[in-house]
């Protein structure tokens, strides 16, 4: 599906409290255009699995429900960004989490991301709205398995079998900062440095509000409206470079 659509897409940033859906609209997008989802907070639990240094660090800041530093993260994106599965475009999950992540960004595309890219298109950005309420529910209900990453959620998407992974059975998991008092620190964490991220694109009218509470496809089709409208208006559906 993916090769059939080969579009230079650019950068996607998708923005939104935890359990807004980021990393569920990230997926359907790399299903759809065949771009990396980079996840910041995938990477970071990777790091903390794997114990390297940045992991180590990285431990107690996360268990707090707390933001690794800037220069940490941005040093990590930096290195996935470097990569050349991103030169036709990728969705960012997770980052930029503040207003300096956002400015570290905008600055990085511009001196070393484009000279790769066959358009310089700036970010879309899309910020996922959802009621607090909804919030709850999606973070608290969160399961996934450990053996193949599969999300469900006890009062939206159980699985067949309580706390069993329909697909290979494996006993599925509640991620430690998923617990509710540390979900409210990280919602705080939410309001009080991410916000101004928002902000941040709101000034140059670079922010579209999407409505998460509407059904997952509902959403994805919006988003990839948008992307599809600037690539026919950029004329980048078929990107040379990859054909
Ligand atoms: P997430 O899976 O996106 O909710 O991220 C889990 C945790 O990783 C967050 O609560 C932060 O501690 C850390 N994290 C993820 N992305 C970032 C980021 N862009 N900047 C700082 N910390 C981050």
């Amino acid at each position: 599906m993916a090769s059939e659509i080969a579009q230079y897409i650019g950068p996607v940033v998708l923005l939104g409290p935890p359990g807004a859906g980021k990393g569920t609209q990230a997926k359907r997008l790399v299903e759809r255009y065949g771009v990396p989802q980079i996840s910041t907070g995938d990477l970071l639990r990777d790091n903390v699995k794997r114990e390297t240094p940045l992991g180590v660090e990285a431990k107690c800041v996360m268990t707090r429900g707390e933001l690794v530093s800037d220069q940490l993260v941005c040093e990590m994106v930096a290195g996935r960004l470097r990569e050349t599965d991103c030169d036709r475009g990728f969705v960012l999950d997770g980052f930029p989490r503040t207003a300096a992540q956002a400015g570290w960004l905008d600055a990085f595309l511009e001196n070393e991301f484009f000279d790769n890219a066959c358009q310089k298109l700036p970010p879309i950005v899309v910020r996922l709205d959802l009621d607090y309420n909804q919030l709850v529910l999606r973070i608290t209900g969160r399961r996934s398995c450990p053996t193949c990453g599969r999300i469900y959620n006890v009062h939206f998407q159980p699985p067949c079998t309580d706390a069993i992974c329909d697909l290979d059975g494996s006993p599925l998991v509640t991620r430690s900062d998923d617990r509710e008092e540390v979900m409210k620190e990280r919602l705080n964490t939410y309001d009080a440095q991410t916000r101004p991220v928002a902000d941040y694109y709101g000034r140059q009218g670079r922010v579209v509000l999407v409505n998460a509470d509407q059904p997952m496809g509902v959403v994805a089709a919006q988003i990839a409206g948008m992307i599809d409208a600037r690539s026919l208006l950029q004329g980048t559906q078929a990107s040379p470079r990859h054909f």
